[in-house]
């Protein structure tokens, strides 16, 4: 699948193809980033699906530039950051065959990494370049990307419902004898009926009968599907019986950064992330791949979270400061944008007696559904 040339002449063009397996599909772009780190200044670009271009570096100016075949701009005018690297100024230009990004830098650089990563969740696939300034290249030996076989477009969004507890483990139990397994099973699948009713969701529940299931078991599951959202269903319970209110939980950044220097370390690193061959690529290119999609997924999954947080709080009551941060394993999977609701407490009498009532499930599914809705309309409409 992989190939790879790199053409080096006497001339002061030299010329490297992407590599990519060549694509007649036509492909959008939607925006070209520019992050500058100490070591390089990273580009990359948001597409709709795996791009076939070229690289052809120039001088005078110096220059690297790219031409995306198929290719159509679909995004605003690029701003460069303030802190733009080694970048000095980009411009565009399209034709009826390609579009041309022309990277004007501010000495001769040199492509030291490239890799393209696919639709992942809800965001666009993502084609990745790293620059180094032409005196620091020898240090850095050029990696190829990989390509993984592009996905069917227009399918429907895999969401992975998961009923909290199951089985041996009850979870909370509330006053009245209800177990929080329970009710976490009756709202799972009712919510997995509302959101195969908008016909837009192709649901999986990690259980969808009263069994018990390791939280590694959840994650795996998840990722086995290819989910694009997972969404873990709990009722939480406290030593004082007022307290009241729903809660969405998602990962704090502390919690998985130590998780990916974990995850980096492991062996089986090539099955966390969909469509990413870590085979080749070295313990510290595998660390970067698996912080940057876990960065992403961690910025969605807080705004999967804000838009939970706006449809139910006009539906049921809600805790204050009700998005919160923690470490839930179940939330760590890195590449699945991922939430965990508590749905209220079921140590709460009255949120106990609510929690049994259809209608009142019937608001917080109705939340999570139109939630769902805009977090899915928000990452596709650009
Ligand atoms: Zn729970």
């Amino acid at each position: 699948m992989v190939r790879s040339f790199f053409l080096y002449s006497c001339l002061a063009v030299v010329i490297l193809l992407c590599g990519l397996v060549q694509s007649a599909f036509a492909v959008d772009i939607y925006a070209v980033r520019v992050g500058a780190h100490p070591d390089k200044t990273r580009i990359v670009i948001e597409l709709s699906g795996t791009p076939s271009c070229k690289i052809t570096h120039a001088q005078n100016p110096p220059r690297i530039i790219l031409d995306v075949k198929n290719a159509t701009w679909q995004g605003q005018a690029i701003d460069l950051p303030r802190k733009s690297g080694i970048i000095a100024n980009i411009r565009q230009q399209s034709s009826e065959t390609s579009h041309r990004i022309i990277l004007q830098t501010k000495q001769a650089a040199a492509v030291s990494k490239q890799f393209y990563l696919p639709a992942n969740g809800g965001a666009n696939s993502r084609y990745v370049i790293d620059l180094v300034s032409k005196e620091s290249k020898a240090s850095s030996a050029a990696t190829e990307e990989v390509t993984p076989p592009s996905r069917p477009q227009k399918r429907k969004y895999v969401v992975v419902i998961d009923p909290g507890h199951g089985g041996k483990d009850p979870g909370a139990i509330g006053k009245a004898g209800t177990y929080e397994k329970d009710i976490t099973l009756r709202v799972g699948l009712e919510l997995r009926d509302a959101l195969v009713r908008t016909g837009r969701y192709e649901v999986h529940l990690t259980r969808s009968t009263d069994v018990f299931i390791p939280l590694r078991d959840r994650t795996r599951f998840a990722h086995k599907k290819n989910a694009a959202l997972f969404i873990s269903l709990h009722a939480d319970s406290a030593p004082s019986q007022m307290a009241d209110g729903l809660s969405v939980y998602t990962l704090s950044e502390t919690a998985s950064d130590k998780e990916a220097a974990l995850l980096a370390a492991k062996e089986n690193k090539a099955d966390l992330i969909s469509g990413i061959n870590f085979q080749g690529e070295n313990k510290e290119v595998s660390s970067i791949l698996i912080d940057l999609v876990q960065r992403e997924t961690m910025n969605m999954s807080a705004r999967f979270a804000t838009e939970l947080v706006r449809e139910l709080s006009q539906r049921v009551v809600v805790r204050e400061k009700t998005h919160r941060f923690a470490g839930f394993m179940v939330l760590k999977a890195p590449d699945t944008p991922a939430a965990l609701l508590e749905m209220g407490y079921i140590s709460n009498p009255r949120e106990e007696y609510q929690l049994r009532q259809s209608q009142y499930r019937a608001r917080i599914v109705a939340g999570i559904v139109a939630a769902t809705n805009s977090f899915f309309n928000a990452n596709t409409v650009r």
